[in-house]
């Protein structure tokens, strides 16, 4: 008999804290919390808790639960921060982020900005985030988030999950003293060195691989196409 979508849930996010990849209970938490069924189209629901990406449409996918965890602990994601997200797809990973730095039971209240460059999937992650209650925690932006997005900054972490040719510049500028930019920087087609870039001061970086991984390709100003 199939285990119950909760059942999978607690056991893949149990099998991530056991392997090192979830280091703090507040991400186990927040990806405990936040039901990935109801993010992706209706015909991948019973693979929900399967630790893979999964297709969200119009060619692209949502990370999967591994890698979403590993952004949260590279990013070093906790209450009060401000995070903007470069990539917003089905708005899953920014519920997860919102989960971590504006608990609902917690006086504490940070604010995740998610920027879609593809205008039906910003919509739809609206519609997502809406439907669960996540609107007040989450801003969903329709626009080339390799720009960032200025209206808003400085931020604690902003988190890329698009493959970059680098580190765009408005991006690091948009950091605060100390925030970091975790960014997968590599190859579009192939694989991608996941980098955690630190703002040490106003003009000093401080830039660290911590492994290959593998994204759709970023695009827009400071991507692989211009548009
Ligand atoms: N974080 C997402 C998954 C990201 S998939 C989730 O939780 O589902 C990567 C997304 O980045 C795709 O939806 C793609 O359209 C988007 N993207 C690519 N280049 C972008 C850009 N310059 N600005 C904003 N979004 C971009």
């Amino acid at each position: 008999m199939p285990k119950s979508l909760e059942e999978q849930k607690r056991r893949v996010i149990q099998n991530l804290v056991e392997a090192g990849v979830i280091k703090r209970k507040m991400v186990a938490d927040a990806l405990l919390k936040v039901p990935r069924e109801e993010f992706i189209p209706e015909a991948y629901r019973d693979s929900a808790y399967v630790d893979s990406p999964i297709p969200i449409g119009y060619g692209q996918t949502t990370s999967a639960i591994h890698m979403v965890a590993w952004m949260c602990e590279a990013a070093e994601l906790k209450p009060g921060d401000k995070v903007l997200e470069i990539g917003g797809g089905c708005g899953y990973m920014a519920a997860v982020y919102a989960e971590i730095v504006a608990p609902p039971e917690s006086a504490v209240k940070g604010h995740v900005y998610t920027i879609e460059i593809i205008g039906e999937l910003a919509k739809k992650a609206e519609e997502n985030l809406k439907k669960l209650g996540y609107l007040d925690r989450v801003t969903v932006i329709h626009g080339d988030g390799s720009l960032g997005f200025p209206q808003a900054a400085p931020y604690d972490a902003i988190i890329v999950t698009a493959a970059s040719p680098g580190a765009p510049k408005p991006l690091k500028e948009q950091l605060k003293i100390g925030g970091r930019l975790v960014i997968p920087i590599g190859s579009p087609y192939y694989i991608q060195e996941l980098t955690v870039i630190t703002r040490l001061s106003k003009d000093e970086y401080e830039e660290r691989g911590l492994g290959g991984c593998v994204f759709v390709p970023l695009r827009g100003r400071h991507g692989w196409t211009r548009d």
